[in-house]
């Protein structure tokens, strides 16, 4: 055996982290880190948050799983929910975003078939995209890095430009059966698709028949402010894939669905009472009067500050970029040595496509961690200008 016994996946950070309380992990030597990064937009309200921890250790002294052979009525109330909140009339949940999309692809496959388009198979999809790592999912993303070695790639996805709305027009054929966007794009690098192109896709798809999928696995549930992203463009999808943020920390997604569009699937573990009892708790938190308000008002405050870092340390960061907590700075020197001398501050953030720094603090994030977090962003930039002068002065 060489090395761990783990799969190479990740280039892992040489940090173990025994505990979290809020916006802060503590590893297990009890140095602590402000975490920015939560999990990659997963732990949407922080770490141990108490109506959480009481939901899931509730429900697991009760009932872990029953698969859907039977109901579970927490995952009816989830549905209702997710119903009441959306465009939506029907979900089905899954355990992981990838899941989400695979189920949103079928769908919409399915949708074509009823409607006698068989035919009607291939999805439009967009450069920069990250919709997972399933055999189907990495096709839609189209990016080589994700798609090497694992050849045959699934047939059927077409991709086109970043915001390239008249190559996305011009990419629809009589074999075409949806397009699928993430209204800000997480992974390729914090890039929000400006509302006017959305509105664009959604005349496209009416006019062609086609469905309009939206993935908000990374951008939904709250962290830009309004529960999903595409409520700032006024635009409503056909279907919508969602994961991270509306577990918490606990592994689940869920693809939502018009009537029409609701297709036909299944799954053992998805739905189960553990995810669904924290699914639950999450939007109780969410959706409480003036949350997500007060998160459009932290976002600012964040932004602004970082506009400020940005301004003064420009060999570092040269702009930045993105929508409520979901922001990025785009470096001007390598984001992954960016990303270590935020390390180094104790401050943890994901590097993105693009050449960006991803933040993406839980929506529980109080002013006073804003205001840490960009001290340390200052510092770490600070220090990196220090060492480009120091370089240039040898
Ligand atoms: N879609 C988007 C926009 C994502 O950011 C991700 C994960 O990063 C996925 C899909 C895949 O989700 P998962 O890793 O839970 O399968």
């Amino acid at each position: 055996m060489s090395g761990s016994a783990l799969y190479e996946t990740f280039a892992r950070a040489p940090l173990a982290f025994d505990r979290g309380e809020g916006t802060w992990l503590v590893t297990d030597k009890g140095e602590r880190y402000l975490d920015f990064a939560g999990g990659i937009a997963v732990n949407s309200l922080g770490h141990s948050h108490p109506h959480l921890v009481a939901a899931l250790t509730g429900q697991a002294a009760k009932l872990w799983h029953v698969s859907n052979l039977y109901e579970i009525p927490e995952q009816r109330r989830l549905g209702e929910r997710l119903v009441d909140a959306t465009f939506a009339d029907k979900v089905f949940f899954t355990n992981s975003g990838a899941e989400a999309l695979e189920c949103a692809i079928k769908s919409a496959r399915r949708y074509q078939f009823v409607k006698g388009h068989p035919e009607r198979f291939r999805i439009i999809t967009f450069e920069g995209a990250f919709h997972g790592r399933t055999l189907a999912t990495i096709a839609a993303g189209g990016q080589y890095k994700y798609l090497e070695g694992f050849g045959p790639k699934v047939e059927g996805f077409d991709q086109v430009a970043f915001d390239d709305i008249d190559a996305a027009e011009k990419a629809i054929t009589p074999e075409t059966a949806a397009i699928l966007i993430e209204p800000v794009q997480g992974e390729g690098g914090i890039r929000p698709v400006p509302t006017q192109s959305l509105k664009r896709l959604r005349q496209l798809c009416d006019r062609h028949g086609l469905l309009l999928i939206f993935d908000e696995v990374q951008c939904g549930i709250g962290r830009t402010g309004k529960l999903f992203a595409h409520e700032w463009a006024g635009v409503t999808p056909d279907l919508m894939a969602i994961a991270k943020g509306i577990g918490g920390g606990f592994p689940m997604g869920a693809c939502l669905a018009t009537d029409e569009a609701a297709g036909v699937h299944g799954t053992t573990f998805g739905g189960n009472p553990l995810a669904m009892a924290v699914g639950n708790a999450v939007l109780d938190v969410v959706l409480a009067d003036g949350f997500l308000e007060d998160v459009q008002r932290k976002a600012l405050l964040l932004k602004q500050g970082l506009a400020a870092v940005g301004d003064e340390f420009p060999e570092v960061i040269e702009g930045i970029r993105g929508t409520g907590l979901m922001l990025g700075l785009k470096c001007a020197m390598p984001n992954a040595k960016v990303n270590m001398a935020l390390r180094d501050q104790h401050l943890l953030a994901v590097p993105a496509g693009d050449n960006v720094i991803r933040l993406l603090p839980p929506l529980t994030v109080t002013d006073e961690e804003i205001g840490e977090a960009l001290k340390r962003i200052r510092s770490g930039a600070k220090g990196l200008t220090d060492a480009i002068a120091a370089e240039a002065a040898k």
